[in-house]
């Protein structure tokens, strides 16, 4: 609806309202605004620290920004209660996909895994074992997997040492480096199923 209305009509209305804002307060609301203000909250990120990092959801690798409260350094545990997409960061500008909006809820699920667990063979429950047993664990078994399951030779005798046995799922959150240096661990073992969580 588009309205017409002269100056001369406007600066009638906007005595009327100025009249009417004084009858309020003259009736005892001039409170209003007092009370508004007392009532509006804080600006829930004011004093949170920032953590930069990334998301771990899939292989862009969007930046992310954490907020939290607690100070680490006095020995408080980091409540995080904000995270939202860095601006800064090349990759993203500061959006999110709806999985990396969500990412809060992911960080404090019930369900997350925290700790590893091994089902050992024959039981039906996961136990909590430590990471130190967790590494020892896995560097034994994949060693007596290989020393068993290596091919070092095709059936034309060429030098082939592949690893087809043990299967390797690695991280999408992780830098250059971190990746370049993973790739050329696991395929310097001959494991040829090689796979990276972004796909799953
Ligand atoms: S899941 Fe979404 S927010 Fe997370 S890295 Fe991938 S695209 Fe970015």
């Amino acid at each position: 609806m588009n309205i017409q209305v002269s100056r001369r009509r406007f600066l009638q209305l906007a005595g009327a309202g100025a009249a009417a804002t004084t009858s309020i307060a003259a009736f005892g609301h001039g409170e209003a605004e007092a009370q508004v203000a007392a009532r509006v909250r804080n600006f829930k990120l004011a004093r949170a620290t920032e953590t930069r990092n990334t998301c771990t959801y899939c292989s862009v690798a969007c930046g992310i920004i954490m907020y939290s409260r607690g100070d680490v350094k006095k020995g408080e545990t980091a409540e995080i209660f904000h995270i939202e997409g860095d601006a800064e960061h090349p990759t993203n500008r500061g959006t999110l996909c709806p999985k990396g909006a969500a990412l809060l809820d992911y960080v404090h699920s019930k369900t997350r895994t925290l700790y590893p667990q091994v089902r050992k063979p024959g039981s039906d429950k996961f136990e909590r074992i430590s990471w130190g047993d967790a590494l020892d664990r896995i560097a034994r078994l994949m060693k007596d997997d290989r020393d068993k399951n290596l091919i070092e030779r095709n059936e034309a005798g060429v030098t082939v040492n592949r690893w087809a046995s043990t299967g390797f799922l690695a991280a999408s959150a992780t830098t250059n480096e971190t990746a370049w240096a993973t790739y050329k661990v696991v395929r310097s073992t001959g494991i040829v199923a090689f796979d990276n969580q972004a796909r799953v």
